[in-house]
């Protein structure tokens, strides 16, 4: 059994860069206990004037994409220009498969043992928002322990995608040459979030193929509305294996970063964040709150089953299990 540390200590930890503390931390944020909720929530307080410098990104792209191996090629690119970088993932399967995506050790093996990096599995929980959450302040975490670069990695399959984007700063879509978007199962409403597209393997017979994609990418996000910040996401080529385009994916995310400082969204799109963050946490919190609550537990299985008997509509289900909520709180 550990020694359980101060909210003070993990503070002093966290700042001084102390990675067992750090993820000491990070695992004191994912309990759903009562009393390290009460800590976790000192220490993030204690933490927050030091955090906020990272460029945070996000990448995702369907299974197989090569997400791990250029994430891997990626950071050791920023490791190489002294960087510190931090790995998190949303995996929002982990539940299903009771694994994670980052959860094999063999992921990012080089990159694992890079001094300058830390990677950390992705949470689990019973909901995205949850989940989301979590990551939220495990960022804030590593902010404060000094990396400078933040990757949020997430499968695309889903809504997770609308929950990275709403908590990093530059989205990568990570896309395949030679599929369809159709067969990628990429919707359009994700290729209209990024802020650039990658189409990654591009080497050795693949090579072609790439660039022929690419062309087919630059002239579809052509046909896309503005964004309001004035950028033009743009389309490159890279190969992890070879270890090409990737000088160019952070060049790209630099001269992002200097034009949105310049313009004003970079700040303006962090606010927005911060709202809707407040908005998820309250969300988060009730719902807990809710379906925690003992007078709903006792209920909600025979409420469901008229429901499904089709004795009441599911709306009347929902009023007779809230107000069965409320009225419980007033006593
Ligand atoms: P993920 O599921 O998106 O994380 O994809 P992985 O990183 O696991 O890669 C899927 C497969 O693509 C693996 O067999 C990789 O070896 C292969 N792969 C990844 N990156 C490259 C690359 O740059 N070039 C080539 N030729 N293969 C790659």
């Amino acid at each position: 059994m550990q020694k359980r540390l101060t909210a003070e200590e993990y503070i002093n930890g966290i700042i001084a860069g102390n990675r067992i503390i750090l993820s000491r931390a990070i695992t004191l944020i994912e309990s759903q206990l009562e009393n390290d909720r009460a800590i976790a929530q000192k220490v993030l307080e204690g933490i927050l004037p030091h955090t906020g410098g990272a460029v945070r990104i996000g990448i995702t792209g369907v299974p197989g994409v090569g997400k791990s191996t250029f994430i891997e090629a990626f950071g050791k690119h920023i490791t190489s220009l002294d960087k510190k970088i931090a790995v998190l993932a949303i995996d929002p399967t982990s539940q299903r498969t009771k694994g994670s995506i980052m959860g094999d050790k063999t992921r990012m093996e080089e990159l694992a043992h890079d001094s300058l990096a830390y990677i950390r599995p992705s949470p689990s929980g019973s909901t995205l928002g949850g989940v989301a959450n979590k990551t939220r302040e495990t960022m804030l975490l590593c902010e404060a322990a000094g990396f400078e670069v933040i990757i949020i990695e997430t499968v695309g399959v889903g809504q997770s995608e609308t929950v990275v984007k709403g908590m990093v700063d530059f989205f990568l879509l990570l896309m395949l040459s030679g599929a369809g978007d159709e067969l990628q199962g990429i919707k359009r409403g994700i290729m209209e979030m990024a802020d650039a597209i990658a189409i990654t393997k591009a080497d050795g017979d693949n090579n072609q193929k790439a660039k022929n994609a690419r062309m087919e990418y630059v002239h579809a996000l052509h046909l896309f509305p503005p964004t309001p910040n004035n950028w033009y996401p743009p389309v490159l080529t890279c190969s992890a294996l070879e270890k090409s385009g990737l000088t160019e994916i952070w060049q790209v995310i630099s001269d992002f970063k200097v034009q949105m400082l310049q313009n004003g969204f970079w700040k303006k799109n962090r606010q927005e964040q911060s709202l809707n963050w407040m908005h998820d946490y309250i969300k988060q919190y009730l719902e807990n709150q809710f379906f925690n609550d003992n007078v709903v537990k006792n209920n909600l299985e025979s409420v469901s089953s008229q429901v499904l008997s089709e004795a009441i509509l599911p709306i009347q289900g929902a009023n007779i299990l809230l107000d069965s909520y409320f009225k419980s709180l007033h006593h």
